[in-house]
């Protein structure tokens, strides 16, 4: 039925214009809503990232909003031994301040500090930031993001200026040849998955760069010129063979080197790439890749009129996850492939708002628009703005916070919308910090894994009961709208504005537009954003400004933002997470279509569709290895824990690696993970861990 029919049907009064809050594609819905229920959501024709499109979460997952288990008052306890009190909104906060002002009084300044997430609007996730720069005075602030896509962040900056794919998702639809490289998109990024499968019907060749068999390489009527299948931790290697071959055959673009690259740092690195380590026979020993796949899929893609670069989690959570990224960049800059349709470096974001958290400054190095906190006239303008002095010395990131709440000397965080109980590595670990603290307030829509180990609960508030914005993987910001009052009382800004009110630091925002006036005051790439003009066209894409008033497709066509593109050296450092006798099998992770993270939301959807457990992929050899049947149990032990789940064989890894989902906190996924982490952002090494698989009994 359509909107009109079922509003005159009775079903719906009115219709909502919102965005989905799963992931990072940013889906436009008409939420049709009657009194404070909604009814239905449907996929929205006139939105930018969508076009009437969406996929089973978007579409069918949004009951969660009204879930039994939302938490719908503020606790307090003083002990994390204690009985939770349902409390004032006013008296959580109270207590919450007075609590951090006394740990700060008592270890030191930088002994708080906060986390903001992606499943929160840019807004709130502004307001948190600012939250800990001016009330705590420190720079203690990190994201979510650390864990995923950090090393996006910092790669692209290095190499082309900006934090941010180069892209629009139509973009695709002008590409010849695409490379998909650690990244599922018919799971974990649907409607782009969709779009992406359209271009390849059309005929558009497609290089997979993968350990495992993603649905892609074996969809009717689409076949993977190449799937590069190479050993997980090996990616770095595999660019640098990529770029070797496209070097040496002269495969390479040189009036775009030329003209848009600087040219010591091209030299330095041409001479780097021609190492005997990155030919394509030294890299196949590294990844298990046979040379001539190498050698092939390096001149598919140097050959192509347009060559675009797609990845996800499987590039970024290693420990040279910012490598790879660097490396994804040299090969686009290397074949001339940025700055028009059809090609570019495209990170593929896993939440609704991983790039809005970053682009509002959650780093502890980065104020808004990223930039360095220990630039003065940066630092004295948002000094200036929010009328207090800012620490010019970059904060800890939410590793450092764990490591420093362990050793005794950090002691209160402020955590918002994020379960890093159960989503960061070396669960144990997590838990030891978290047990140390003396203030943790949660502010979430569950009681979480988390807040096992907090003091203070404020009851958040989902996608539907507040305004603001998301901004998606293209950098497309997006409306959210409330469509009905949040059930904990606040909005999760609201909630911020009176923990800050509390601590001394009045903040007097309305509504969240007044809040976007400011960012867009204090961040130039956000300029021209307003309430207004997100209204007049749907969506904008940054950078937004007097130059760009409508916002911005496709970036870099003319000069890069850093001016000239950098070719960053990229040595290949085998990761410290070796298989050992003990520990013979790499367990590496992903995600499933009807499932979403940690399953906080799609697991209290009713849906007789969802994946119901997480399952663990054995290659048949394997398996026969160690006596284990399709739908055994099996006991996964690593150097940092253990765990059980039931058993898949499976032809989609290759033997020597296995595979499993983390949506389901029952199998503990990340008990097993380890503490590596990226040499340059800390974004934990997910993608490999070494590890024993056992047969076992039931859970
Ligand atoms: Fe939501 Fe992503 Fe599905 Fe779109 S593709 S409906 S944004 S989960």
């Amino acid at each position: 039925l359509s909107e009109n029919t079922l509003i005159q049907l009775g079903q719906a009064e009115r219709s909502v214009t919102t965005t989905c809050a799963y992931c990072g594609v940013g889906c436009s819905f008409k939420a049709e809503v009657k009194g404070q229920q909604v009814v239905r959501m449907l996929p929205d024709k006139n939105g930018g990232a969508n076009a009437g499109h969406a996929c089973v979460k978007g579409r069918f997952a949004w009951g969660y909003a009204t879930h039994p288990d939302r938490v719908t008052q503020p606790m307090i306890r003083k002990s994390i031994h204690d009985a939770w009190q349902e409390v004032s909104w006013e008296e959580a906060v109270t207590y919450a301040a007075s609590e951090f002002k006394r740990i700060q009084a008592q270890y030191g300044r930088k002994s708080v500090g906060g986390i903001t997430s992606s499943r929160c609007s840019n807004e709130e996730t502004y307001l948190v930031q600012k939250l800990v720069r001016t009330a705590f005075g420190n720079n203690n602030v990190d994201t979510c993001a650390r864990v995923c896509h950090s090393p996006t962040g910092y790669g692209l900056k290095q190499t082309l200026g900006e934090s941010a794919g180069t892209q629009d998702f139509e973009s695709v639809l002008h590409a010849d040849v695409i490379i998909v490289m650690g990244a599922n998109p018919t799971e974990g990024h649907p409607v782009f998955g969709s779009l992406l499968k359209r271009r390849l019907r059309e005929g558009a060749k497609l290089i997979v760069i993968d350990p495992r068999e993603i649905e892609l390489v074996r969809t009717p009527h689409i076949e993977a010129s190449y799937h590069l299948a190479l050993k997980p931790g090996t990616n770095v290697a595999m660019i640098n063979a990529l770029a070797q071959v496209i070097v040496t055959e002269g495969l390479w673009d040189q009036a775009f080197v030329r003209t848009r690259c600087e040219q010591p740092a091209f030299a330095q690195w041409q001479e780097f790439i021609l190492r005997p380590e990155n030919s394509p026979e030294a890299v196949a020993e590294i990844t298990g890749v046979p040379a001539e796949a190498i050698r092939g899929a390096a001149r598919l893609y140097a050959n192509a009129p347009n060559g675009a670069i797609y990845y996800g989690l499987g590039v970024t959570e290693h420990s040279q996850g910012s490598t790879t990224v660097m490396g994804i960049a040299n090969l686009a800059m290397l074949t001339g492939n940025i700055g028009r349709a059809g090609v570019g470096v495209n990170p593929l974001r896993g939440q609704n708002n991983v790039q809005g958290s970053c682009d509002m400054g959650s780093f502890p190095h980065e104020l808004p628009g990223y930039r360095h906190v220990s630039i003065d006239a940066v630092r004295n303008e948002f000094a200036a703005y929010w009328q207090t002095e800012l620490d010019p010395e970059p904060g800890y990131r939410i590793p450092n916070m764990m490591n420093a709440a362990v050793a005794g000397s950090f002691k209160g965080m402020y955590i918002q919308g994020e379960d890093i109980a159960q989503s960061d590595p070396n669960t144990q670990h997590i838990q030891a910090a978290l047990e140390n603290l003396e203030c943790l307030v949660i502010q979430d829509i569950f009681f979480n894994e988390t807040a096992k180990y907090a003091h203070v609960f404020l009851p958040g508030a989902s996608f539907l009961e507040k305004d603001g914005t998301f901004t998606n993987a293209e950098r497309r910001i997006s409306r959210i709208r409330k469509v009905m009052e949040p059930l904990g009382g606040k909005a999760d800004w609201e909630g911020t504005i009176l923990l800050s009110n509390a601590l001394g630091v009045p903040m007097n925002y309305q509504h969240p537009s007044e809040i976007m006036a400011e960012i867009a005051a204090l961040t130039p790439s956000f300029k021209g954003v307003s309430y207004e003009k997100l209204d007049q066209f749907g969506s904008l894409q940054w950078p937004c400004n007097d130059e760009h008033p409508e916002g911005y497709k496709i970036m870099h066509t003319e000069t890069f933002t850093r001016g000239l593109g950098n070719f960053i050296l990229t040595e290949y450092v085998p990761t410290t997470e070796k298989i050992t006798q003990r520990f013979p099998l790499i367990l590496t992770t992903g995600r499933i279509l009807s499932q979403y993270n940690v399953g906080a939301q799609t697991r209290r959807t009713k849906n007789v569709v969802w994946h119901a457990e997480d399952k663990l992929e054995i290659h048949l050899q394997d398996a026969e290895d160690r006596g284990i049947n399709d739908g055994d149990w099996v006991l996964i032990s690593s150097r940092a824990g253990e765990t059980r789940m039931r058993v898949e064989i499976s032809n989609r890894v290759q033997p020597g690696v296995v595979y499993t989902t983390f949506h389901f906190p029952e199998s503990g996924a990340n008990v097993v993970t380890t503490d590596n982490s990226d040499w340059a952002t800390n974004c934990p090494e997910y993608k490999v861990t070494a590890v024993q698989v056992a047969r076992c009994e039931e859970l």
